[in-house]
């Protein structure tokens, strides 16, 4: 495989918690859209952090720490983009550990479908409009009262932490880790959340593939990216899918700072 070019960018956004600036190495040929998906999540990330600094300053403490995995028993909205990212992340994965995940992905939607949430998350997956907050929220509701683990979870630990999704980065909480044992009655108080780089991939897919900006649910997300392959299988200029999602994240933190 040829090794692809890329140009070295250091960029540079205003967010509400201070300056974020990060490097990033932007390909330069056509490329998939799944190429953009690191280095989005690296500016969401580098957002996260001055949050993170911000609450420290502040004398709060980040009560995140590896091994505690309450919050992975929530229902994980990922973009379409990062859906073909895991996708291609399970074919890349050695074979004992690939079987093992499709086994716990099978698993996990056996008990959805028990559950009768399974095909509720499919039409999720699948509307042809964007859902409001409102209309996810009983959906959200549901599955977290099933307290089922993350199919990617192992041992409490994120078995693609690497790779995993931007939605999962954004989550950290400075309030006792032992109300995350229950999200709904206990007073969480999670770190804001500046940008959501799952809505700005899910609002850039939405114009590439001039479909809505969907979200999809974690559990159903590979089975999506499998029925629309074709789809993902379309090549960009990497500069222009950066600028155009780098654009989204100027907006929406535009809209932040005049919500405030
Ligand atoms: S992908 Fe990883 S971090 Fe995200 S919910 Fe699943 S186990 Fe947790």
């Amino acid at each position: 495989m040829t090794e692809q070019s890329v140009e070295r960018l250091e960029v540079s956004v205003k967010t509400p918690a201070g300056l974020l600036t990060t490097p990033v190495e932007v390909p330069t040929g056509f490329v998939p859209v799944t190429a953009i998906v690191p280095l989005m999540r690296r500016i969401g990330e580098q957002a996260q952090a001055l949050e993170e600094r911000k609450a420290i300053a502040a004398g709060e403490a980040i009560s995140c720490k590896k091994g505690c995995a309450a919050c992975c028993r929530m229902l994980v909205p990922v973009s379409a983009p990062e859906a073909f990212a895991l996708r291609d992340m399970l074919a890349k994965m050695p074979a004992g550990r690939r079987q093992a995940t499709v086994m716990n992905v099978a698993a996990a939607r056996a008990r959805l479908e028990q559950a009768g949430l399974l095909a509720r998350l499919t039409e999720i997956a699948e509307t042809g409009r964007q859902l409001s907050d409102e209309e996810m929220e009983p959906i959200n509701r549901d599955y977290y009262a099933l307290r089922m683990p993350c199919p990617f979870l192992e041992n409490e630990v994120c078995s693609i932490y690497e790779d995993r999704p931007a939605a999962c980065r954004e989550l950290l909480v400075t309030s006792p880790a032992e109300f995350c044992q229950d999200m709904v009655s206990n007073p969480v108080r999670p770190l804001p959340v500046p940008v959501r780089i799952s809505t700005v991939l899910g609002l850039l897919w939405s114009e590439l593939s001039g479909g809505p900006a969907r979200l999809i649910p974690l559990p159903v997300a590979l089975e999506w990216a499998e029925r629309h392959a074709p789809e993902g299988a379309g090549t960009w200029k990497g500069a222009s899918l950066f600028e155009n999602a780098l654009d989204k994240v100027w907006r929406l933190l535009n809209a932040v700072t005049r919500d405030k």
